[in-house]
Formats: structure tokens, C-alpha cells, sequence
């Protein structure tokens, strides 16, 4: 008997999130909530790390987030402030010692952090301080930003140390930070990814990856922290530090295509709503004739009803999601070869033989995934089956903190788009222009990172960042 794993290796996944509280009685709890609304940025492994003024607590264990905490680990985890963390790795590899947040004590201060990005120069920095000294724990981005701050602080207090940390280290970052008095909330220059700012009912502050885990509390939206800001917030209220020159932003358009959830506001603007716009425009862009629209639950939904709206095509759920599917299941017998898909995903065969179908995808990555459900949409009698992807061809890898295949493996990079309608066995096959994503997210191109699309990348990697990111070598 096999336990067969229910991650698909087929679409791109998220590497964290991060969720911080400060000044609430029960900042752990709050914390393991809001983790909870993050959940779907990671699954691999959890922690939170707690402080109560004087002393530090922390539990981090691996898989989702209900389990690895208990009622009682949430009790034993004493404090007013508190930042957690939810993980899928790209750098580090899968385990308990990657998992985060990391604790590292110095000259008799304690200092946590808690990192959503991907260092692109991680190598070259870790070499320098192995060189200098440092005494590496984990294959982690952050417990370099600890060793980096722990070598800059000398002398020249913690807010300095912060900034000159931030002029080394390169790449993605919203990161959480803790000491046993405050909480500091850092964002790249560049603003990658996303991180906000609430305040919760009592007065006290949350900050985290997205919008939806701020709802989860009750919390009240404040802002974004912007690109290249630090928020140090302390029982002395909240102080602000923006970079003197701010950088041109590179916001990942990704996160509204697929990674963020539809009810966040991701910077600045609501993610279900793009989404229904990329199905608007791209109604615009691939115009055919056909007798419904309908998505593979739920990563198409919001694009479909987009799609459909505009074409005037009904929309229609012609593929029912089981909902009870765990992360594992047990393998079925070798003839049973749709089973991973079906499992999950089953057409509605009576209803769906003999009609014309719009597909609405929000990305092909390998193509595997698409091959399926293509195929089981032929085995129950579709008669023409017209594939629209919500974004454009995502030819390139991510280096800031997604987990993209390597651009080989991107079945965009090594095939054009109709050598990919003949291989998914499509009638038609039509993605969304990268000006018609722009568009739908309603700003100007050029506050976007792109480079998963058209290989221009803000910030340049390490020649080493590879071999890092595939498990620390
Ligand atoms: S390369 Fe793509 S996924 Fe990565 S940050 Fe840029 S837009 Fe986002």
C-alpha cells in the first residue's frame, strides 16, 4: 500500500507566509489564526515564536498549521507580541531544522525572524561570513539576516545594523522580525512581495503576508508597508523608516494571478476582482464561438466568471471538486492512471457530452496537470474543448520566492503555444497578453515584475543562487 502525495508538482507554489502581532494578550493564538488564513502560501512546516517582554517561546513543527499546534503548545506560548510563519521551501530543504521562525541569541539579546522572499545573493553572503566566522544551523535566507545583523550591530545600535543589513542582502524579503521588545516588519526595496499593516480591536497591531488573515482576527487595515520601509513597532507606539532614494517597485504580478487569495487586497487592489478582469479582457483577446465556459475548480473560478461575463457565454461548473481530498491518499491499482486527477476533479459526464467548452486556467506550468484534465474531459464526450490561460506563457523560473520549475521544465520555454495545444490534445489554446494582465491589475507596467514572463529580472542573481536553492549544496 502507498501513500501517494496530493501536492501537485504542477503548479508553482509559494514559499511562505508570514503573520506578527503586537500588544495582545493572546498574540499566539491571533497569530495561529492568521497563519491559518495564510495557510495556502505554505504547508510544509509552521511556527510561531512568542515574547512576553523578558523571554522568548517558540514551537515550529512540520505540516499545516492545525497540525502543529494544539490548544495546549497555543498556552505554553506566553506573550503580548508574537510573529509566525507558514513555509513551502525553495532555499533550504524540508525539514524541522529549515523550519521557521528562526531564534538566534546574541551578546544576551534574542532576535526571531520570519522571511517570505528568496535572497538572490544568499551564496556570496554566506560564504563571507563562514569566512568571518559565522556557524551555520540551517540552509535558511533568514539565519543569514541574523548572522548579518549580529556582525553589524556591534557598536552601532539595532536600527543601523537593520539598514546596513538591508544594503547586503538582495532579492525578495518581507520579513518579520522579533526581540523580546519589539516588533519590526521589513519589506525589499524592490516590494516583491506583499505585507500589511492592521490594528486589531484591542489597539495592538498585526502585520502579515495578506489581507485575509487581518479579516480572520477582526483586525482593521492600516497600509501596505511600502517597498523598502522598516516598521519597528514597540510598546512606544510605531516608527516608521523609509529608504532616503525609494527604488523603482517590482510588485510580483504573479501573486494576483494565482498565488494570493481572491478575498485579500494585494498592493492596494482586491484579487478576486483582477482576477475577474484578466477573464474579462482575455474575453477581448481570444474571441470563439462555444456553449459554455467553465473552469477547473477553484484556480480558474474568478478568470471564468470574468470570461464569461463579457463573452456572454454561460458559465457553467463542469467539473466537480471533491473537497475532502487530504494531502496524501492511498495509491490506487497501476490501470487506474487518472486517478490523481479524477480523485479530486471529476467532470460532470451526462451534462458535458457533446458540448463546445471554454476552459478557463490561470497558468500552465508543466503541462502534466493540463494533459489530465483535458483528457478527462475527452473520456466523458466534450465535443471541442478551447483552453484560455488568464496570464501570459510563463517561460522563465522565479527567483524571488516561488517555486517555479527550472525554465527547461517550463513547458512554455521549450514549446510555443501550438506546439502546446497539440501536446495538451486542445482545439484551440490562447493566453492572456502581458499588456492585458497589466491592465487588469489597473496600474502601469512598470511597477510589475514580469521576468516570469518575459525573462527581464529586476534583481540579478547570484551565478551560485541554483545550487542553493536546490537544497543548500
Ligand atoms: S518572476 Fe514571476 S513569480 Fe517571480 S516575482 Fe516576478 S512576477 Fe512574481
Amino acid at each position: 500500500m502507498h501513500q501517494f502525495h496530493n501536492t501537485s508538482p504542477d503548479r508553482p507554489r509559494e514559499e511562505c507566509g508570514v503573520c506578527g502581532i503586537f500588544g495582545h494578550q493572546d498574540a499566539a493564538k491571533l497569530t495561529y489564526f492568521g497563519l491559518y488564513a495564510l495557510q495556502h502560501r505554505g504547508q510544509e512546516s509552521a511556527g510561531i515564536v512568542t515574547s512576553d517582554g523578558i523571554q522568548i517561546h517558540q514551537h515550529r513543527g512540520m505540516g499545516l498549521v492545525h497540525e502543529v499546534f494544539s490548544e495546549e503548545t497555543l498556552q505554553s506560548l506566553n506573550g503580548h507580541a508574537a510573529i509566525g510563519h507558514v513555509r513551502y521551501s525553495t532555499t533550504g530543504e524540508s525539514n524541522i531544522v529549515n523550519a521557521q521562525p528562526f531564534t538566534a541569541v546574541h551578546q544576551g539579546c534574542t532576535l526571531s525572524v520570519a522571511h517570505n522572499g528568496n535572497l538572490v545573493n544568499i551564496r556570496s553572503l554566506r560564504d563571507e561570513l563562514e569566512k568571518r566566522g559565522s556557524i551555520f544551523q540551517s540552509t535558511m535566507d533568514s539565519e543569514v539576516v541574523v548572522h548579518l545583523l549580529a556582525k553589524s550591530s556591534l557598536g552601532k545600535g539595532f536600527e543601523e545594523a537593520l539598514k546596513e543589513t538591508m544594503r547586503q542582502i538582495k532579492g525578495a524579503y518581507s520579513m518579520l522580525l522579533m526581540t523580546e521588545t519589539k516588533l519590526i516588519a521589513v519589506r525589499d526595496p524592490q516590494g516583491f512581495r506583499p505585507l500589511c499593516l492592521g490594528k486589531l480591536n484591542n489597539g495592538g497591531h498585526i502585520v502579515a503576508s495578506e489581507t485575509c488573515a487581518l479579516d480572520l482576527v477582526e483586525a482593521t487595515y492600516i497600509r501596505d508597508i511600502e517597498p523598502g520601509e522598516i516598521l519597528i513597532i514597540d510598546s512606544g507606539g510605531i516608527q516608521s523608516i523609509k529608504p532616503e532614494k525609494p527604488e523603482k517597485p517590482s510588485l510580483c504580478i504573479f501573486e494576483h494571478v494565482y498565488f494570493a487569495r481572491p478575498d485579500s487586497d494585494i498592493f492596494g487592489f482586491n484579487v478576486y476582482q483582477s482576477r475577474k478582469r484578466m477573464g474579462n479582457i482575455l474575453a477581448r483577446e481570444a474571441k470563439i464561438d462555444a456553449d459554455l465556459v467553465m473552469p477547473f475548480p477553484d484556480s480558474g473560478n474568478y478568470a471564468a466568471i470574468g470570461y464569461s461575463q463579457e463573452s456572454g457565454i454561460p458559465l457553467e461548473m463542469g467539473v466537480i471538486r471533491n473537497h475532502y481530498v487530504g494531502r496524501t491518499f492511498i495509491q490506487p491499482t497501476q490501470s487506474m492512471r487518472d486517478f490523481s486527477v479524477r480523485i479530486k476533479l471529476n467532470p460532470v459526464r451526462s451534462f458535458l457530452e457533446g458540448k463546445r467548452v471554454i476552459v478557463i486556467e490561470d497558468s500552465i506550468i508543466r503541462g502534466t496537470t493540463g494533459k489530465s484534465r483535458v483528457k478527462s474531459l475527452r473520456e466523458v464526450g466534450v465535443k471541442e474543448i478551447h483552453m484560455m490561460i488568464s496570464c501570459p506563457p510563463t517561460r522563465f523560473p522565479c527567483y524571488y520566492g516561488i517555486d517555479f520549475p527550472s525554465g527547461g521544465e517550463l513547458i512554455a520555454n521549450a514549446k510555443t503555444v501550438d506546439e502546446i495545444r497539440d501536446y495538451l490534445e486542445l482545439d484551440t489554446l490562447q493566453y492572456l497578453s502581458i499588456e492585458g494582465l497589466v491592465e487588469a491589475t489597473g496600474y502601469p507596467a512598470d511597477r510589475f515584475c514580469l521576468a516570469c514572463f518575459n525573462g527581464e529580472y529586476p534583481v540579478q542573481p547570484d551565478r551560485e543562487f541554483h545550487k542553493l536553492a536546490l537544497g543548500g549544496k
